[in-house]
């Protein structure tokens, strides 16, 4: 490659973000940071610039922004301070911009990853959030800028990877039968069934096999992350909810598999790092290293399969229905998830309460069509402000 490709990293503070600097820093001949963003954690997103000496960072408000100025400016940085959704937007879309990882979490994550898509960027996308809220909007988007979209979730990107490149032309024209999601299970896997009502929000971010933020951790704990990711994959690949079949896999060495009408069934394999996929979008279609190392199949041993428990894990079903209901459904369930989740990590309600909440914000109102941007915000803030009530009754 001739020329080195500016990229903007959205989320740069958290463990996507750093991971997806891990994997920068190893080519400086290929790519340069244009931006960074983070909303909390400041005097880390502060050594970030001083590694990599972006034009711009974003910061949540003018406080922030004025403190961080004064601190570059001590540092002789040439690197700009931008504010807020309206600074996100800018450097996500911005005309030196080659590529845009979107790796805020959640509902926040969603106009500035837009904007990335709407400016025709090749987009990196983490933030699973914004596809399950505002799914054929999004893609609509994709297909009308021309923007390059390309999965970062393990999953995703391991079907990504095991598919042809012309399955835009429809699964089943390419051949494809089914997809398999893999998922690990989480922590609780295997607890009985009456401790879920107690377990902690230490124990739910204790991943068996990734390190992650701490929404995803209790998503792949409820299972609310492969739910949620059943959702990404039907808009992703243009399947139906029933082409999906979720697969615990509790080793995390498969990351998803594709099932051929021959009975080929291709799979993608790696240890259990972030870097891979990251490095691999990044790259795309060629192949850089990513500072993984090399997979052990001897030391690994087995792999495991099992069915998923839908009792012990009701946040997958909940899922499902979002899916097969579309419409509003997926953002109110994202949006109720968020605020179960936030509830939990704050100990305002128990790990099996996040389903309940979130069964009752789906169930206190039928989908409703989602045309424009604006009754995706709106279904956002109805689930939010059911969800509230749930929790001042409980
Ligand atoms: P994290 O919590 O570690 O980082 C989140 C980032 O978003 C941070 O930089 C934070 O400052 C920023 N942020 C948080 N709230 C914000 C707000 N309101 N406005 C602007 N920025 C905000 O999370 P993570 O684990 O890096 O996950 C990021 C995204 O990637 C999520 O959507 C997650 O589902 C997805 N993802 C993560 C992993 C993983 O291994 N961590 C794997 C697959 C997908
Ligand atoms: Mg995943």
């Amino acid at each position: 490659m001739s020329t080195v490709q500016q990229i903007t990293v959205l989320g740069a503070t958290g463990s996507i973000g750093l991971s997806t600097l891990d994997v920068i820093a190893r080519h400086p001949e290929r790519y340069a940071v244009f931006a960074l963003s983070g909303f909390s954690r400041l005097a880390e997103l502060e050594t970030l610039c001083v590694q990599h000496r972006p034009r711009y960072v974003v910061v949540p408000d003018a406080a922030a922004a004025h403190a961080l100025q004064g601190s570059l400016r001590a540092a002789a940085l040439p690197t700009g301070v931008l504010v807020g959704e309206e600074g996100l937007c800018a450097v996500a879309a911005h005309g030196e911009v080659d590529c845009v990882m979107a790796a805020i979490v959640g509902a926040a994550g969603l106009r500035p990853t837009l904007a990335a898509v709407q400016a025709g960027k090749k987009v990196l996308l983490a933030n699973k959030e914004a596809l399950v809220m505002s799914g054929a909007l999004f893609m609509q988007a994709v297909h009308e800028s021309g923007a390059t979209l390309l999965p970062i979730d393990s999953e995703h990107n391991a079907i990504f990877q095991c598919l042809p490149g012309d399955y835009g032309r429809g699964l089943q024209a390419v051949g494809v039968r089914r997809v398999l999601l893999t998922a690990s299970g989480g922590p609780f896997r295997e607890t009985p069934l009456a401790e879920l009502e107690r377990v902690t929000p230490e124990q739910a971010c204790a991943h068996p096999n990734w390190s992650m933020g701490r929404k995803i951790s209790v998503d792949s704990a409820s299972m609310m992350n492969k739910g949620l990711e059943l959702i990404e994959a039907c808009w992703l690949f243009d399947a139906r909810p029933e082409q999906i079949e979720v697969v615990i896999h509790r080793q995390s060495v498969i990351h998803s598999l594709v099932d051929y009408v021959d009975g080929s069934v291709l799979a993608q394999l790696g240890n259990p790092d972030m870097r891979t996929p990251i490095a691999h979008a990044l790259a795309w279609p060629q192949r850089i290293d990513s500072g993984v190392s090399p997979l052990d199949l001897f030391a690994i041993g087995r792999l495991d399969f099992e069915r998923p428990d839908e009792q012990r894990f009701p946040c997958l079903r909940l899922a499902r229905e979002a899916a097969q209901a579309g419409g509003s459904a997926p953002a109110m369930l994202n949006a109720a998830n968020e605020v179960a989740v936030d509830a939990f990590l704050q100990r305002r309600i128990r790990f099996s309460d996040i389903a309940r909440m979130i069964e009752f914000v789906l169930n206190a109102e039928s989908a409703r069509a989602v045309e424009a941007l604006d009754a995706v915000f709106e279904a956002d803030r109805r689930a939010r402000a059911l969800a509230g009530e749930w929790l001042a009754r409980h």
